[in-house]
């Protein structure tokens, strides 16, 4: 499949638009899954591609490589908003950490030191909120940036926010 889509972009890229290639400057960043049931996501939020920074790993995980992301994306590109979009059915919900990382030890007869986790969860919406929290509560990320999580059904195309957890007492 690599072959053919080197093979596609030398005709396809006949059509590219050369203003694409400006300074970007996207107005919110948006968190979610590299599951392919979210790639179309944009166009059903209504927003357009040039103004969303996508960030994206396998299970909307905020892992220091998102809030690396993050803060450059709120900080250097100046976006002012962020949303965090998790899913049901997501894959990291049909393992656990030690499970997947038994079986590879198991069949592979390595011990390597990364990943240090999977992140494997069982609850798209608590685990939404726990990430929610990850973000808001990073001190570079600025506070007056709005953090607002969702989780996106895959069978109904339809949003759903997850209520922020109550504050600490
Ligand atoms: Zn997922």
């Amino acid at each position: 499949m690599i072959d053919d889509a080197v093979a596609a972009n030398a005709t396809l890229a006949d059509g590219y638009d050369p203003a694409r290639g400006g300074r970007p400057a996207p107005k919110m960043a948006i968190v979610t899954c590299a599951d392919p049931r979210l790639s179309g996501i944009l166009p059903l939020l209504g927003l357009a591609e040039a103004d969303v920074d996508m960030i994206r790993n396998v299970g909307t995980v905020v892992d220091d490589d998102v809030i690396r992301s993050l803060v450059i994306s709120t900080q250097v590109l100046r976006t002012k908003e962020i949303m965090i979009i998790n899913h049901n059915g997501c894959g990291l919900t049909t393992f656990t950490d030690a499970d997947l990382e038994q079986r590879l030890r198991d069949e592979t007869g390595r011990l390597p030191i990364a990943p240090a986790r999977f992140y494997a969860f069982t609850d798209a919406e608590a685990n939404t909120r726990e990430q929610v929290a990850k973000v808001r509560q990073h001190p570079w990320i600025p506070a007056e940036v709005p953090v607002r999580g969702f989780v996106f059904d895959v069978d109904t195309g339809r949003l759903s926010e997850v209520p922020p957890a109550d504050p600490p007492r």
